[in-house]
């Protein structure tokens, strides 16, 4: 039995914690917000999660609103065409559902599960002095603290991280009341060329049943238009204003809406950001970053929980596969390495989504509109973005691609 302690009750945080709870391991959690702060508190995330990273999920016994939760079955595409209308208009189905629960319903009740299975959670803002304590009297203190500062213990990772500052300007809206669009639930992602990005899917919040509204705003464009909204119904009028303007059938279903609730919205940017996966603190001693603290992705491709899970699970398998050996940088390095395995393919692709679009990738999404097969697989690759360097990534392999489709 070894002693861990985690800074961040987030989704790798708790999820990592519980893993190692199971495996009957002397576990802590350092959260600076209590299960009531965030409860009452303001959204966080739009949370929509494939069924990798909840199978992730269910393998702990942590799905506890998986029938209650409303699944969203498909995801569709759609721009607007220069004169009106739509260019792109296409839709999928996922081959297992997605799902999105609050973060502010989720995270209290995994915390209370922590303590219930026997985890310790401890109420505090840690900072480093606080680090060098838990890594004298802990085997291995990892760091899930999400954009909280204390990730920037993480050296920035340059060869990794193509964007010094914020590709996209970020807001929230969590509405009731929106029509549902027709034949299945869907992520319904809209590509407006040079404002941005819009995408709206069903999820569950602290009042029950509800629709995110996501929008993602090209810094200094239409969308980048946060700055004077101060009220929750400015919010509200300003996220109508946007579909109003530019995607008049996303405007259409949403005649009725209204917010989930007074901190049902949030703005925000941040520059996508790899870091290096070891923290040495003034002692010597070393700590290890996890999930968002050091791979963060912005949210255009809705990615991050998603990933947070795959790192808590991969994270764990390597911990058991490290039996009783000493937890040192070359442990830390291995392990995150193996998870980089994997994330730097949605790092990839989330980082190629937020430049201009280029030829290649417009002529398949064209395509798509009358291939089914095309907007299948895009779909499906939502689950597990390596998929896309097989076929999407790079012009001669998309070339191959629809010269094999269209025969
Ligand atoms: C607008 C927006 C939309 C998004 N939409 C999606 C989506 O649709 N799908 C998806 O998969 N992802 C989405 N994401 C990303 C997703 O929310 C994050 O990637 C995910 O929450 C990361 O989990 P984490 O556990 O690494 O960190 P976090 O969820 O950030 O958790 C970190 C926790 O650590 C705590 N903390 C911070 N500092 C300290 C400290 N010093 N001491 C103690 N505690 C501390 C924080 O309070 C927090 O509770 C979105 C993000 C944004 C901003």
């Amino acid at each position: 039995m070894s002693k861990f302690l985690i800074v961040g009750a987030g989704q790798a945080g708790l999820q990592l914690a519980l893993g190692l709870l199971q495996d009957g391991h002397d576990v802590t959690v350092v959260s600076n917000r209590t299960p009531d702060d965030i409860r009452s508190g303001r959204v966080m995330s739009s949370q929509c999660m494939f069924d990798t990273a909840l199978q992730h999920e269910r393998d702990l016994g942590l799905d506890f609103w998986a029938e209650e939760c409303p699944d969203i079955e498909g995801i569709s595409l759609a721009a607007p065409a220069p004169g009106g209308g739509k260019k792109i208009d296409w839709a999928a189905r996922l081959e297992r559902p997605a799902q999105s629960v609050d973060q502010r319903v989720k995270m209290p009740a995994w915390m209370e599960e922590l303590e219930r299975r026997g985890g310790k959670l401890v109420l505090h803002d840690a900072a480093v002095p606080d680090l060098e304590e838990y890594a004298r009297d802990h085997d291995l203190v990892l760091i899930a603290a999400g954009k909280g500062e204390v990730a920037q213990l993480f050296a920035r990772d340059a060869s990794r991280s193509p964007y010094a500052a914020p590709q996209r300007a970020l807001a929230l809206t969590y509405v009731t009341g929106m029509t549902p669009r027709p034949e299945f639930s869907a992520v319904a992602f809209n590509l407006i060329p040079t404002v941005g990005e819009y995408f709206v899917f069903l999820a569950l919040t602290t009042t029950g049943k509800c629709e995110i509204m996501v929008f993602e705003g090209i810094p200094g464009g239409p969308m980048d238009c946060w700055g004077d909204v101060t009220a929750p119904a400015e919010h509200l009028e300003k996220s109508r204003w946007i579909l109003e303007t530019f995607l008049p059938w996303e405007a259409e279903r949403c005649r009725e809406i209204e917010l989930t609730d007074e901190y049902g919205v949030l703005v925000g940017r941040f520059p996508p950001t790899v870091r290096k996966p070891v923290g040495e603190l003034p002692s010597g001693a070393l700590v290890l970053g996890l999930a968002d603290a050091v791979v963060l992705n912005d949210p255009v491709t809705g990615q991050g929980s998603n990933n947070a899970s795959k790192a808590a699970a991969s994270y764990l398998a390597s911990i058991r596969e490290h039996g009783d050996a000493p937890f040192d940088r070359s442990f830390m390095e291995r392990t995150f390495e193996r998870y980089w395995g994997e994330a730097q393919y949605v790092t990839g692709w989330t980082n190629a989504l937020l430049g201009p679009p280029p030829q290649h990738i417009l002529d398949l999404l064209l395509a798509a509109n009358d291939h089914q097969e095309i907007a299948d697989r895009f779909v499906n690759g939502f689950n597990d973005p390596r998929d896309y360097f097989d076929w999407f990534m790079e012009p001669d392999k998309v070339g191959r691609y629809l010269a094999a489709v269209a025969t």
